[in-house]
């Protein structure tokens, strides 16, 4: 029997097939799960609806959207019944916000990268926890380590990674009673569409690869493996945890 026979995952955050969410989709599909994909504005659709076709649903999601947040839990409890799984793969912030100094960040440029990169697991986790009872769920984050530490451009979206890892403890304490398991994998970085969005994304790619305990970078996929591990029964006991899968840079002090 495949690791996620018989279990459906809402898969927030596909973009393109470089999309961190899109690889764990290919682990999840491989392994038996349906998928539902949701896509935020006309143009990613272009994008994900041929990706998704033959391997699952796909319904229209802007997670600063109230009304569509609700629509798509309401489609997916009309559709399934339930969920077993939630992906969470989601970011947002200004482009100036990740390249001028973190201090010149604006009020209206903190709560957007706020609302829509921490605030979103909070609404979306509130909605996903009603179809998930009774069912061992899981709900699933992707971070950064700059919630951890400096990064220099990564800036408010490193305030906002730190305020969503925050959030996995809490929603882990409220929704464990439920039988329902929240966690986070810290990626280490991927050429992605978000990442195109960080100034000088490429000199930490070649930070990692030479101070990384691995001496190298990750791949997409290895995030996928990871999910597959946290959001199956594999990782049945665990919860409230950030796991790191970053070819073990972020142990290095020097
Ligand atoms: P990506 O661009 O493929 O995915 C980001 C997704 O966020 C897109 O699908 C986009 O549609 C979605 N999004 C943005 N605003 C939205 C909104 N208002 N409503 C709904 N969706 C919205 O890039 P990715 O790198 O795969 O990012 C996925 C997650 O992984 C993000 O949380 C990102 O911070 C995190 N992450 C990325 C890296 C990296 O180096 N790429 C490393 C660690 C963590």
């Amino acid at each position: 029997m495949k690791l996620l026979e018989g279990k459906r995952a809402a898969i927030f955050g596909v973009a393109n097939e470089r999309s961190i969410a899109w690889a764990i989709s290919e682990a999840f599909h491989a392994e038996g799960a349906e998928l539902a994909f949701t896509f935020a504005g006309e143009v990613l659709e272009k994008r994900v609806r041929p990706l998704a076709e033959g391997i699952g649903s796909i319904l229209p999601c802007d997670v600063t959207k109230d009304e569509e947040v609700e629509k798509v839990f309401a489609t997916l409890k009309q559709e399934w019944g339930g969920i077993e799984i939630l992906i969470h793969a989601i970011a947002f912030a200004n482009k100036e916000d990740l390249s001028n100094p973190y201090v010149q960040t604006s009020r209206a440029g903190f709560h957007l990268a706020m609302d829509v990169s921490a605030y979103s697991l909070v609404a979306l986790a509130r909605h996903a926890a009603p179809l998930m009872e009774g069912r061992k769920g899981s709900i699933l984050t992707l971070t950064y380590m700059g919630a951890e530490k400096v990064i220099p451009n990564y800036n408010v979206m490193g305030v906002a990674k730190a305020a969503l890892e925050a959030s996995v403890r809490y929603l882990a304490h409220d929704l464990g009673p439920k039988g329902i398991r929240v966690n986070a994998i810290s990626a280490g970085p991927l050429r992605t569409l978000a990442a195109a969005g960080i100034s000088d994304f490429k000199t930490m790619l070649h930070h990692v690869a030479e101070r990384a305990p691995l001496k190298r970078n990750i791949d997409a996929a290895e995030v996928g493996k990871t999910a597959l591990y946290l959001c199956s029964d594999w990782g049945s006991a665990v919860t409230g945890e950030v796991l790191h899968v970053d070819a073990g840079y972020n142990i290095m002090g020097m």
